[in-house]
């Protein structure tokens, strides 16, 4: 099985992609882990990731497709992956779908993780972590215990600056814009996309996500509709097309019969009509499509 897992932070797709690894027997690629390993080893791809990083820029799609044909090479991916993280542009979607299709394995399925803004918001920044112990908690949900608790020596909760509620939103907001948007538009052209319900107890989310999964073909009616809908409407045409071109035929049958001149009226009406027939053809199938968009 070979899926993409798209989703905002804190919409807990880490977490399924880590249960579905096991499921599955699958590699989880994130390209964040693999970023920060060669950022670790220093390789001449992590020196230069840490140049872009340190400009506060990302590190561009050429690398990062180049970094993913490495990662697919490697033998544990051989009967699938689930990439965390990875396309985040129209391009290295493209790019992807490129390389895919150059090793002959396309994507089975893309889902995203779909969590209202305002749930995706308290659970992450209620989120804080005990300095002393590494727990994790949950103001929102399942606020600290034990000797945790804050006032006890040593245990002391903090909240990372990542999760302060205005850099999360933000956050949030160029996830939206920057990858959700015109990533999820281009792979709902391509009908692998699946939205899973992902609010509410990780497993039933597990469950709802294995669900999708199993039912196979598009999770997502839309773009299949459309094409239902193109598809009638060419069917319309063509009947309307065949029954005036038999109307033509009728008209010249009774012409013949009537004399010289009436043939040739009758041919005259029946070139107009047959060349409005084409102009309507050709002005319908590519224009027509774009302007209803
Ligand atoms: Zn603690």
């Amino acid at each position: 099985m070979r899926i993409v897992f798209m989703g905002a932070p804190g919409s807990g797709k880490g977490t399924q992609a880590q249960r579905l690894e096991k499921q599955f027997s699958i590699p989880q690629i994130s390209t964040g882990d693999i970023l920060r390993k060669h950022l670790a080893e220093g390789t001449p791809l992590g020196l230069r990731a840490k140049e872009i990083m340190a400009s506060g820029g990302y590190v561009d799609d050429e690398t990062m497709l180049a970094i993913i044909r490495e990662r697919l090479a490697q033998p544990d991916a051989a009967q699938g992956f689930i990439l965390d993280g990875f396309p985040r542009t129209v391009a290295q979607a493209e790019g992807l779908t490129k390389l895919l299709a150059e090793l002959g394995t396309p994507l089975d399925a893309v889902v995203l993780f779909d969590v209202d803004t305002e749930q995706l918001v308290k659970r992450v920044s209620g989120r804080r972590t005990c300095e002393f112990c590494k727990k994790v908690f949950n103001i929102n949900f399942a606020p600290a215990s034990g000797e945790c608790l804050p006032g006890r020596t040593g245990h002391s909760l903090v909240q990372r600056p990542d999760d302060r509620e205005d850099t999360f939103k933000e956050r949030l907001r160029k996830y939206e814009e920057d990858t959700r948007k015109p990533v999820s538009h281009y792979y709902a052209s391509t009908g692998l996309m699946r939205i899973v319900d992902a609010e509410g107890a990780i497993d039933e989310v597990t469950q709802r996500l294995l669900t999708t999964l199993a039912a196979g073909g598009g999770g997502v009616a839309a773009p299949r509709k459309r094409a239902q809908a193109a598809s009638r409407r060419r069917a319309t045409r063509k009947a309307k097309a065949v029954k005036t071109m038999r109307r033509v035929v009728r008209k010249l049958k009774k012409a013949a019969k009537q004399g010289r001149g009436a043939v040739k009226a009758a041919r005259k009406a029946a070139r107009k009509r047959v060349s409005k027939l084409k102009a309507k053809a050709k002005r319908r199938t590519p224009a027509r499509r774009k302007s209803k968009r």
